[in-house]
């Protein structure tokens, strides 16, 4: 009989995890095992505002793929996935090669959440990718530059849309760096103008009174102008329009919520906002042989909570989801996946982070320990000791191995 065969698609938090359990659970010659990722290296998408802003080497986020995983037990291929025949089994590529599968797991991660507002897909800065975040940098450094030959003060004005956690992490890396291009430029820092704008009456809306009331002192200390309780209604590569008027600007960072990846919808499955529900085995309930983990999936805590996207979820699911796959192989009982809530922590800048772990809100520099702590928790999931130290005494990687290059 022939080998089942195993696709996983997407080599972001969910897909990598999913891939290194299999890569342990499964025994030699089981299945064949191919991992799909548009770019040869795993991004840490966690840390992806960090590259928008340049404040992290490229090679601490975007770490090569095959040095992650076991490539005599893994089959790794770089392609971008077009979409997905569940009659057929079959994955199709962009260069037109269709794979087939016996068991699939979509892990194609979020779409960035434009809701329609005119001119955000095409003037506004995402924060998707490691090379949408890239553009980010480039283009803010393109700004201080062309400052210097205009003098127009809308390049110096930098606007982050949404004060949800990705909105603020954003504005914490910016009120770090920019200080440092100013003087790099010498530009008076009183120039510079970074504005938060949040449609909510305030930042992080939803959490706790005390973690709001300090992110909020803790911003204005910086000099960040807030504005809450405004909504973006348009954006050019010159303004944005918001509800009390325009903002002159040509940079607005766009971080107001995420989706669910496209492919599913476009095969013609029902999905919420991109999300495709799936059942307590992590599976989708009318294609068995489906598993789907992290930012695309919808999985029900209860008949009213989803679990949000986050990173902690894709980790908590992908040991799941390998664990299943191999229980269906080997005609074993499926384990039903059951979510522990860790905690969340944002961090503002390296120096500073709120957030609330157990019951306790925790803020300033305790709170940006413990947010190292968890980032390097996951490098040791990715790659043990090794990773962490090899983090610690890297240079810069090759340019050859990730070319930022503006879009996705
Ligand atoms: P992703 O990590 O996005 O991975 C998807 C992968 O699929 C990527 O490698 C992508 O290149 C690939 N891909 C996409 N389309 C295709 C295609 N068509 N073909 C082939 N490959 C494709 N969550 C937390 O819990 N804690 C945090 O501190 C935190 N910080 C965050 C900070 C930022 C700036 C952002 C943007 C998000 C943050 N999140 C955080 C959320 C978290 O990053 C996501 O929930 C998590 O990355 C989801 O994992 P995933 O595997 O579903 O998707
Ligand atoms: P979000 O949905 O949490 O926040 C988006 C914000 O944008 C909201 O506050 C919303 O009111 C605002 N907004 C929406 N439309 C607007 C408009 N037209 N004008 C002005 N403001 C508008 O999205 P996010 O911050 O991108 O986070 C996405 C997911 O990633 C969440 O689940 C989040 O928890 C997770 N995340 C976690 C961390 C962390 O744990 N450190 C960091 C980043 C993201």
């Amino acid at each position: 009989m022939d080998k089942p065969k195993i696709v996983i698609l997407g080599s972001g938090y969910g897909g990598i995890i999913t891939t290194k359990k299999l890569e342990k659970l499964l025994k030699s010659g089981e299945a064949d095992v191919t991992l799909i990722n548009k770019h040869s290296y795993h991004y840490i998408t966690t840390q992806l505002h960090k590259i928008g802003a340049g404040t992290a080497q490229d090679n601490k986020i975007a770490l090569p793929i095959e040095e992650l995983i076991d490539i005599a037990k893994i089959k790794f291929k770089k392609a971008t996935v077009s979409s997905l025949d569940f009659d057929q089994n079959q994955v199709l590529l962009d260069n037109g090669e269709a794979i087939s599968y016996d068991y699939l797991v979509v892990a194609l991660g979020f779409q960035v959440e434009t809701f329609g507002i005119p001119g955000i897909n095409e003037h506004a800065f995402k924060i998707r990718s490691f090379r949408s975040s890239k553009a980010i940098y480039h283009h803010i450094q393109k700004q201080f530059t062309m400052y210097q030959e205009d003098h127009d003060p809308a390049r110096l004005t930098f606007a982050v849309a949404g004060a949800g956690f990705t909105g603020i992490e954003m504005v914490g890396e910016l009120v770090e760096k920019l200080p440092k291009l100013a003087k790099h430029h010498n530009i008076p820092f009183d120039k510079i103008q970074i504005i938060n704008i949040e449609a909510s009456p305030n930042l992080l809306p939803g959490f706790e009174p005390s973690a709001v009331s300090y992110t909020t002192e803790l911003l204005n200390k910086m000099g960040v102008k807030v504005m809450t309780s405004t909504k973006i209604l348009e954006c050019n590569e010159n303004y944005v329009k918001v509800d009390s008027g325009e903002i002159a600007t040509k940079t607005l960072i766009w971080s107001c919520g995420v989706r669910g990846h496209q492919l599913f919808e476009e095969a013609g499955l029902k999905t919420t906002r991109g999300k495709m529900e799936v059942d307590k085995f992590l599976r989708i309930p009318t294609l068995k042989n489906v598993f789907c983990v992290g930012d695309n999936a919808l999985f029900m805590q209860d008949e009213k909570t989803p679990l949000p996207p986050t990173a902690q979820v894709a980790l908590q699911q992908g040991p799941i989801c390998a664990e299943n796959i191999v229980a269906a192989i080997r005609g074993t009982e499926l384990k039903p996946f059951h979510y522990r809530h860790q905690g969340s922590v944002a961090s503002i800048s390296d120096y500073f982070a709120v957030g609330k772990v157990g019951k306790f809100v925790i803020k300033g520099k305790f709170a940006a320990f413990m947010k190292q702590i968890i980032e390097a928790k996951y490098l040791f999931c990715l790659g043990g000791p090794t990773l962490i130290i090899k983090q610690l005494v890297t240079g810069p990687i090759s340019s050859a191995k990730v070319t930022a290059k503006q879009g996705q």
